[in-house]
């Protein structure tokens, strides 16, 4: 087994990495940080468990740590800190020699840093060697995306690959989950949208590109995020709007979307889903509350596939689970993509 330590593991994502890593096959957590406001508790003292599964009373026991290399114990740090601390403290990790996989935007526009959704861009993580010899460290720092762009990559990655990109619109109608814990006010978002998400589009945008492109190299195509937030606890839902390179029908889409599969599933990696997209039929599909778990919540549902009149391309609707595709259920993928290609 391989030592796992999650730093900002009371957080909802960091609770998120305590459940996926319960049972996991190849990662057992070791170490659990936490801020000031909690180092020295036990676990289940230091959180507000919000998970839809019962705290496990061995991890509940765990003394809650300060986040610093010293006062860990791990062959892989999973962060899921905020990204104003991730931006100092993820880098003190890899320089004393730690695999970092975080959640936090903080490195994930650095050009020699893999931003990975493991089914889209398995080979970025070639980037590493890059990035040990640039910054003459060990250790390693890989990110994964924004919650909404998790779920707009997976979707985008066969039509991109059999037909080409030029042109993305995407209106997003995001979970209140994906603002943290307490995150929105309920009487900002009861009986409410919000079409504001700070700094969402703009991420949305460019790691976009970062993913769908070469490694180092933005993908050419153009995309354009509204980003809204709706009041659902978990799922992101996502109206897509393409303009392909060569012509695509929806149901030559849908065809390739069915049949796409990558290395995660090639290899049995133990996140991986064995449906990266799931297609609905159904003309009033995908919701979040029936279909944010499909896959364990690692699989991005699509439906509504049909023509676009405005591109002459095509538009559909995908929605995923944000804080696990989104989130932690991408990292613990990308670490086992990173022990699959020799990395941890
Ligand atoms: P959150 O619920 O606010 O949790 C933040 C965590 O960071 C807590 O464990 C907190 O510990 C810890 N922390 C705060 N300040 C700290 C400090 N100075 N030193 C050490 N630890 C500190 O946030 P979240 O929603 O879990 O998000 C975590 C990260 O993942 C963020 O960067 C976020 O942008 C990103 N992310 C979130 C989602 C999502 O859907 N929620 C999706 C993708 C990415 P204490 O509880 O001990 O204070």
């Amino acid at each position: 087994m391989m030592k796992a330590a999650i730093l900002g593991a009371t957080g909802l994502v960091g609770q998120r990495f305590v459940q996926l890593l319960n049972g996991h096959e190849w990662f057992e957590i070791t170490t659990l940080t936490g801020s000031e406001r909690s180092v020295g508790l036990d676990y289940g003292k230091a959180v507000n468990w919000k998970m839809d599964t019962g705290l496990k009373e061995a991890v509940a026991e765990f003394t809650v740590q300060p986040t610093a290399p010293k006062d860990v114990d791990a062959d892989v740090v999973f962060s899921a800190l905020p990204a104003e601390q991730a931006v100092t403290v993820e880098e003190e990790f890899a320089k004393e020699g730690f695999a970092v996989v975080s959640n936090a935007s903080a490195h994930r526009m650095d050009p020699d840093v893999p931003l990975m959704n493991p089914e889209a861009n398995y080979t970025h993580l070639s980037l590493i060697d890059e990035q040990r010899r640039k910054r003459k460290w060990d250790g390693a720092i890989v990110t994964n995306p924004n919650c909404t762009t998790a779920v707009l990559t997976l979707s985008l990655k066969p039509i991109s690959t059999r037909f080409g990109l030029r042109n993305v619109v995407v209106s997003s109608m995001q979970a209140a989950s994906g603002a943290g814990y307490p995150g929105v006010a309920s009487l900002d978002i009861i009986d409410n949208v919000i079409p504001f998400i700070n700094g969402e589009e703009e991420k949305v945008q460019v790691e976009t590109q970062k993913i769908l492109g070469e490694p180092g190299r933005s993908g050419l195509f153009n995309v354009s995020a509204s980003c809204h937030r709706v009041p659902v606890i978990d799922g992101h839902t996502e109206a897509v709007f393409v303009q392909t390179e060569k012509t695509a029908s929806p149901t030559e889409v849908a065809r390739c979307m069915e049949e796409f599969r990558a290395e995660p599933q090639e290899l049995k990696l133990p996140t991986a889903p064995e449906h990266p997209l799931v297609l609905r039929t159904e003309q009033d599909r995908p919701q979040p509350r029936f279909d944010r778990s499909e896959g364990n919540g690692m699989s991005v549902v699509v439906g509504r596939i049909r023509s676009d009149p405005v591109f002459a391309g095509i538009k559909y609707v995908a929605l995923g689970h944000n804080t696990i595709r989104g989130a932690a259920g991408c990292a613990v993928l990308i670490a086992e993509s990173m022990k699959s290609q020799g990395y941890l």
